[in-house]
This record gives structure tokens, sequence and C-alpha cells, in this order.
């Protein structure tokens, strides 16, 4: 902890606020300050604005291989600090260490790919249906960037933006989450590190969001928004990028159907409901909301998940054997135990869990509820914690209608044994992506996002770099 930066990042160079303004980073497992770091304002976002503006022209220019290899380095320098890093995290967002270096791979993979994804950049040569011109195709960065990030991955979530933005050659502006910016700037010192010329990432950290932001987008120098974080943050900040028409990029939030038909074969679906719902203590836009079991099965998996999930063991993400952390912090925690009190009020059972435990830390246990009525409010609400809310049905068109139900599209998780029924379901779901007998869908080579209100855009995966990147086009006649 000593050594990770606690300074803005501009123009390669550490520096304060300009008011002097800091603010504190907490431990959501003690409530400790960990750290305190700069507080930017809209002077220090003008500065990085400036610095992002002026490296752009060169470093578009510099070489695919150099930009790659950069990537390269700079994915070989995280993984050799995986476990400082994942210390960093754990501290600073409360995930088990085991889940914190799980991440650091995670986060990690996105410059590895990134870095072979940048050579191989292409653009186009064709025949006019006329016959007479031709067109070149190229393929350009889009410009500088402004690139925000949410608390719930704190080394992955920049580097999912980092990576793409390095390998198109777009200078950058990233604003983490003020829960968590001390893996941002450890990433921006090993960027730096790596080689990473001055000025192509900038990273200000802030609890002054708006002020920050707002004129970045409006002012018409930033080129390009990537935002991961809440639809009602990405709602307004779409809003705010009309002005300056600011190509957009929205990771937003989720409302995951987790379905289990009658064919399903119950070890996977338990194993599968168990990653899809406690990666990250829950905390997570992909974790399973609601989930739909074929009145069948209901009873035996109920049993079985609750099972597993009160056999985990909740406590410091930093002690041995501790498989479920502190939610990031207190209001994160009274908006679970909100949504679980108004769930058994219109008639859920609690399988397990349920209590609030006493003493320091945000913590909340594995909770399995069944019997779930439909017009509960976790039903149209993301958890963002360990509940398991179970609802029963008997018809493939009816629990397709109701996984359908809601305004958002990012993930859904189908088990059974039936490879017709698999695909049929999957077509049928109106999401981004799909989970066929898996909870987990996330991997840096596929592309990641949502449809409906869940976002715009892809992130990972080839196309994942196109977010970053403008197609120039030459009419070129020949006679
Ligand atoms: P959030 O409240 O929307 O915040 C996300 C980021 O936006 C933070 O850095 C936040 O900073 C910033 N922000 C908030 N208001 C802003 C404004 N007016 N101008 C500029 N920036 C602003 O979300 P969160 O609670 O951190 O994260 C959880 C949400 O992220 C969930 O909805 C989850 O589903 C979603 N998520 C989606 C994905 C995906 O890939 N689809 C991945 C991870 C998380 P401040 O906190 O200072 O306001």
């Amino acid at each position: 902890m000593t050594d990770t930066p606690t300074q803005l990042f501009i123009g390669g160079s550490w520096s304060d606020a300009a008011d002097g303004a800091t603010m504190p980073v907490d431990d959501p497992a003690t409530g400790e300050i960990l750290a305190h770091v700069a507080d930017a304002g809209a002077k220090d976002a003008q500065r990085a604005e400036e610095a992002a503006v002026q490296a752009q022209e060169e470093w578009a220019r510099a070489a695919p291989r150099v930009r790659s290899e950069i990537l390269r380095r700079a994915y070989e320098i995280v993984i050799e600090r995986t476990d400082e890093l994942a210390h960093l995290m754990t501290a600073e967002m409360g995930k088990p260490l085991a889940e914190a270096r799980g991440e650091v791979a995670y986060a990690a993979e996105f410059f590895r790919w990134f870095s072979e994804e940048a050579v191989r950049i292409e653009g186009g040569h064709g025949v006019l249906p006329d016959g007479r011109n031709r067109m070149l195709l190229s393929r350009r960065p889009v410009g500088p960037c402004l690139l925000i990030t949410p608390w719930n991955f704190p080394l992955a979530m920049g580097t999912r933006k980092i990576g793409p933005a390095i390998a198109a050659g777009c200078t950058m502006i990233l604003k983490p989450a003020p829960q968590t910016p001390l893996s941002s700037l450890a990433l921006a010192a090993i960027l730096k590190e790596a080689g990473l010329p001055d000025g192509v990432l900038n990273v200000v950290t802030t609890s002054r969001a708006g002020e920050v932001c707002e004129p970045l987008l409006r002012g018409g120098r930033i080129r390009k928004l990537s935002f991961t974080g809440s639809t009602n943050v990405g709602r307004l900040l779409l809003a705010q990028s009309a002005e300056a028409v600011v190509r957009t990029s929205m990771e937003l939030g989720g409302n995951a159907p987790f379905i289990v038909f009658e064919d399903a074969d119950l070890d996977k679906a338990v194993d599968g409901a168990m990653v899809a719902k406690m990666r990250n203590m829950g905390e997570a836009c992909t974790a399973a909301n609601r989930f739909f079991v074929h009145s069948s099965l209901a009873e035996e998996f109920g049993r079985r998940l609750a099972e597993r999930m009160g056999a985990l063991v909740v406590g410091p993400g930093t002690r041995d054997g501790v498989d479920v952390g502190p939610l990031i912090d207190r209001a994160g925690r009274a908006k679970v135990e909100e949504l679980v009190a108004d769930a058994v009020e219109r008639g859920a059972r609690v399988l397990v869990g349920g209590r609030t435990p006493e003493g320091p830390g945000c913590f909340y246990p594995p909770t399995v509820l069944t019997d779930v009525a439909s017009d509960s409010r976790l039903m149209d609400t993301e958890i963002f914690g360990p509940v398991a809310a179970i609802l029963t049905f008997d018809d493939e068109d009816e629990v397709i209608r109701r996984a359908n139900d809601t305004p958002w599209g990012l993930v859904g998780y189908v088990f059974t044994e039936g490879l017709d029924r698999a695909l049929r379901v999957s077509e049928r779901l109106e999401v981004g992506m799909v989970g066929v007998n898996t909870g987990l869908v996330s991997n840096p080579a596929a592309p990641f996002g949502g449809v409906k209100q869940s976002g715009l855009g892809r992130e990972g995966g080839r196309v994942g770099l196109d977010e970053f990147l403008e197609y120039q086009y030459l009419a070129v006649p020949v006679r």
C-alpha cells in the first residue's frame, strides 16, 4: 500500500488536485480509511483534456507494433504483480483474495488480447460498381476518449477500455469510481513503466464526477465516451454526449434471468447458479437476478442451492478460507436488506441467510428466497448482493415471456440437456449474451455487452477494438 500512487496522473506526471482537495478510500471490511487520494475538480479535468488532446496526433501515428508491445509489456507486469494488485483490490473493494487474483488475470488478458489485435487493424480496397472509381478504406483512431468505470471490477473494467483504446491509437482520460481509485492509479504506474508515452493515459480520481465529466463531454474535444455503470447514469451521460455528438459505448445494468428447465442436469444447474450468483458477492452486472425454475425441480433446486450458499464462509477478503467478502458500502447493503424485506412481505420464504450480522464491515450473508412473488421489487431491480430469488414456471413460452419482461437485456442463463431447446430459447431471449449450462460468460476474446437498456456497443473480442476506430474512405477515380 505504501508505494501505491495517490495523486492524479496527467501528462505522464503525478500531481495533486489544483485546489489541494483529497478524498478518503475506505476498507469495506472494517470501515477504516486506507488512503487519501487526490480529488480532482474542473481545472484538473481541463489539464487532463489538454494532455490527451496534445498527445493524440503523435500517438495516432505510432506504429501498431509499438502500441502492441507496450500492451504486451503491461500484461507481463500486471501478471508479475498479481499478488500486490490483488491485495490492493481486496483492500479497497472487499472481494476475497482468490477472486481478486482471478480478476487480475482477467484484467491482464485484455492487454494481451488487444496487444494481439493492435497489429491486425485492417482496411480495404475495392472497385466501386461503376467500374471507374476505386475505394480505399482505412481505420483511424476515434480521438481522445473519456473512460468512466464502476467500483465492482476495479482493474478489469479499466483494462477492458484502456486496452482497445491504446491498440487503436486513442489517447484517454480515465475516471475511476471514487470507492476504488487505487487499482486504477496502480495501473497507470504500470503503463508508464511499460513505456506508454506521456499524455496517452490520464487518470483523474474524483468525488465530483459531474463537475469533472460534463464539461469534457460538452466541450467538443473529447470524441468518445466509454462508460460502464448503472443505466440511470448512462442515460444522463448519453444526453450530455448529444450536444457535441460524442461517440458512445455503454455497458449498463442487467437483470439476468437464470432458467432451469425440467430436462436440466441439476448438478450443472446448481454449480452454474453458484457462479452466476456469487461471483463478486453478487455485485456484478452479469449476476443472476431472477431464478426461474421448472416447478418439477424447484424444491430440490432450492434445497441444494441453499445448502451450498449456507456453507460459504463470510468474512474479510484477506482472511484465508473466506468465500464472501463485504458489500461495497452501507448504502449497497441497505438496498439489499430492503429488497429482501419487501420480497418476504410479499410471501417469499427464506431458505437460508436473510439476516444482517452485527459488527463492523458491510457484510451480508448468502441468502436464498423461494416462492418469490412476481411483483416483488427485486424482480425489476438489480439486487447487487448475494441473494438468489427463486420463482417457478411450467411452460417454455411463459418463461421466455417473463424473462424478457424487463427493460434490461445484458445476459441470460439457460440450463437444459436439449440442444434444440438451448438454441431455440437462446434465440428468443432479448439479451446480448447467453450462458448455456454455464454460469460464466465473461471472456476477453468474446464480445461483451447488452441490448435494450443494458447498453450500446461491445467490449472485448475483435469488435471491442472497432468501438475506438473510425472508417475513412478515399474515393479515387482511375482514368
Ligand atoms: P454508477 O453509480 O452508475 O457509477 C459508475 C461510474 O459513473 C462511477 O465512476 C461514477 O462515479 C460515475 N458517475 C456517476 N454519475 C456521474 C456523472 N454525472 N458524470 C460522470 N460520471 C458519473 O454505477 P456503480 O454503482 O459504480 O456500478 C454498478 C453499476 O454498474 C451496476 O448497474 C452494474 O450493472 C453496472 N455494471 C455494468 C457492467 C457492464 O459491463 N454492463 C459492468 C460492471 C458494472 P461516482 O460514484 O462518483 O458518481
